[in-house]
């Protein structure tokens, strides 16, 4: 399970985070949707460490940081329980896509060289990407290299993975393609925490819904709460923007 209480994040003199409270259950896919500037990026980095967030509480799994106070041990600890994707892929450039997924298993996960290599191999496999293991990034389309930081990520075997508008930076012909794989692992039951723009794929996807604006979570349900009957003013007039 991953609980965030009151987390809070400010850059100089503007609060980004002003208060997150989030339960996520072990298996469940969250859809973090909202405005842009809302907060969506910020709090996907504050769960892994990228950012330190100003203050509240993190715990995943069984490790638990006091924001404020967490020493460097206890980050690093707690970042190990998370693979992150980003929307840009980050992949190196100077490695194949082969290298690329077996850089954590050698490096975070001590796995020995030949070992690292077979799990590598069999999870690219896994996101359709068999016979391209020796492709640069540079000879790989963005739905592929951004298919290759999903393997990435489920090479960490982490306790969630968290994708940052995982899509976003695709041409849209690609879009379907990427979806697809994100699609196929959280039926595996891979908790996920997925910031999206794509509606449809939340709808489907997702089963538990966050709609964030200014930094805080306005609305959080079932996919048929948060889209069919919510709550708020401000939600349904963004799912009206959205259409
Ligand atoms: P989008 O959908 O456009 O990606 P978002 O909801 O993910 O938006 P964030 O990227 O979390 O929003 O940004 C929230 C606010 O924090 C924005 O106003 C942004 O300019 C600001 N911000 C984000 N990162 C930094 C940073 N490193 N330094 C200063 N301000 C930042």
């Amino acid at each position: 399970m991953i609980k965030l209480s009151g987390i809070t994040k400010a850059y100089g003199s503007q609060q980004v985070l002003r208060g997150i409270n989030l339960t996520v259950n072990k298996g469940e896919v969250v859809a973090i949707l909202g405005p842009s500037g809302s907060g969506k990026t910020t709090l996907l980095r504050c769960i892994n460490s990228l950012e330190k967030a100003n203050s509240g509480e993190i715990s995943i799994g069984d490790r638990m940081i006091d924001c404020k106070r967490a020493s460097k041990k206890e980050i690093h600890a707690l970042r190990g329980q998370t693979a992150m994707v980003f929307q840009s892929y980050n992949l190196f450039k100077h490695k194949t896509a082969l290298e690329n997924v077996m850089e954590g298993l050698i490096i975070v996960k001590k796995f020995p060289r030949k070992l690292a290599e077979e799990t590598s191999a069999a999870l690219l496999e896994k996101v359709g990407l068999a016979g391209k293991w020796n492709h640069y990034p540079s000879q790989l389309s963005g739905g592929q290299q951004q298919r290759v930081g999903i393997a990435r990520a489920l090479a960490l075997n982490p306790a969630v993975i968290l994708f940052d508008e995982p899509t976003s930076a695709l041409d849209p012909e690609l879009v379907g393609e990427v979806l697809a794989v994100i699609r196929q692992i959280a039926r595996e039951g891979i908790t996920m925490i997925v910031v999206t723009h794509e509606m449809g794929f939340a709808r489907e996807v997702a089963n538990h819904i966050v709609f964030m604006d200014q930094g805080v979570i306005v609305e959080e349900g079932s996919p048929d709460e948060v889209f069919n009957r919510p709550k708020e003013e401000r939600t349904r007039q963004f799912l009206n923007l959205m259409d």
